[in-house]
């Protein structure tokens, strides 16, 4: 029986979102002239707790391989293993497994990172359904384009279909928003002809980046068709562009599926900034998605982080998705901390947390416009009306 205390300590733990982050994931390095920095998680908590913000660190346990097994083939997880021992590939790792490819190096430590990665994100997944916190933020989760036999994009583990699969064995229905630049594919595939599994991507057109999906006409197959969405956006596309586009699927279907938990891929790879990609968004475009996040998603939200290649774009971007989910967006700084400033080098006067408003059109932009209708008049036409709409 909950006496009147306990019922009020409970009541406190619901109401408090948490982080999961440990300086073990800090410790891995993918190669000198790899894209992806580890060292952009790092960068993030510094920022966070200079603008006076929580980021406490905790012990986390490595995902064990039974746990990774539920989504990955046990063959390839056994490649992986000894791929990472080794140190080196050879061409039919390459070949059979995506391993050893320039986008998936050997790197000593990647089976432990790979398995500390998941084992971050099932804990994220624990605080929200055992321990009643109401959003959890892991930024080292995200590795959206890893299949469940095959490494891709700089995903080894995918993190994402493991919690999702560990969902679906307890019976839960699952939403995935995935605000990357590149198309959620290693979610989007092995749940394809699922009903119980619903997947919303936005992103650059597979036209123009990698990977080789993520149409609009791609919306799912057998009892999951139309449990697939996908809007495909042209370079250049905008901070309105991506918030109209938003608006139009993400609140409406996220109501009608009406799902148990809902996990969100934060990758802001859609930067304007951004070295790997070419949309042109700043800021503002993600803060509005993390609030219409935080009032659909509230009490059984997963976020993880994703792509991101301009480190200190990593860096505001999650400060300020973290302050959302805090509720202490108001007690934000416009200009990042004089003394993050100088410890990085950068001009106080001019580094902001939030970009200011203004145009940015880029030389695509024309077309941009053209692309996401035709994107949102496929989906109209097609997908909505299979929810009612
Ligand atoms: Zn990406």
């Amino acid at each position: 029986m909950i006496g009147p205390g306990q019922d009020e300590a409970g009541l406190k733990a619901r109401s408090a979102p948490a982080n999961v982050q440990t300086s073990a994931l800090l410790a891995y390095d993918y190669g000198p002239s790899h894209p992806l920095r580890v060292k952009r998680l790092d960068l993030t908590g510094q920022l966070i707790k200079a603008c006076g913000l929580p980021w406490p660190e905790e012990n986390i346990a490595p995902a064990s391989l039974t746990q990774l097994a539920c989504f990955h083939d046990p063959g390839y997880l056994a490649a992986l293993e000894k791929f990472s021992d080794s140190g080196q590939g050879d061409e039919y790792y390459a070949f059979a497994y995506g391993l050893g490819l320039n986008d998936n190096p050997a790197f000593p430590g990647l089976w432990p990172m790979a398995r500390l990665i998941a084992g971050a994100s099932l804990r994220a997944m624990e605080k929200v359904i055992s321990e009643g916190c109401p959003a959890v933020f892991v930024p080292s989760g995200g590795m959206h384009h890893a299949l469940p036999g095959r490494a891709s994009g700089f995903c080894y583990i995918n993190d994402l279909g493991i919690i999702i699969r560990h969902l679906l064995s307890r019976g839960h229905k699952v939403a995935y928003v995935d605000l990357d630049a590149h198309h959620g594919d290693g979610v989007q595939w092995p749940f394809y002809e699922n009903d119980r599994v619903l997947t919303i991507s936005i992103h650059q057109s597979p036209l123009t980046l990698f990977p080789d999906s993520g149409l609009a006409e791609e919306t799912g197959r057998g009892r999951g068709l139309g449990y697939a969405v996908n809007i495909p956006l042209w370079p250049d596309s905008d901070d309105d562009i991506y918030i109209t586009c938003f608006e139009a699927v993400v609140p409406p279907l996220l109501r009608a599926f009406a799902p148990d938990y809902i996990i969100t891929q934060l990758g802001v790879d859609g930067m304007w900034s951004d070295p790997m990609a070419n949309l042109g968004l700043t800021t503002r475009a993600y803060l509005h998605c993390f609030r219409r996040l935080k009032d659909l998603a509230w009490g059984r939200w997963i976020a993880t982080g994703g792509g991101g290649y301009n480190l200190m774009n990593v860096a505001r971007c999650w400060t300020l998705a973290w302050a959302v989910m805090l509720g202490r967006e108001n007690t934000l700084p416009s200009l990042l901390p004089a003394g993050f400033c100088a410890r990085h080098n950068l001009d106080p006067e001019d580094s902001f947390l939030l970009d200011p408003p203004g145009l940015r059109h880029g030389r695509h932009w024309l077309r941009a416009q053209e692309e996401y209708k035709q994107a949102l008049t496929y989906l109209k036409t097609h997908l909505m009306p299979r929810w009612g709409f």
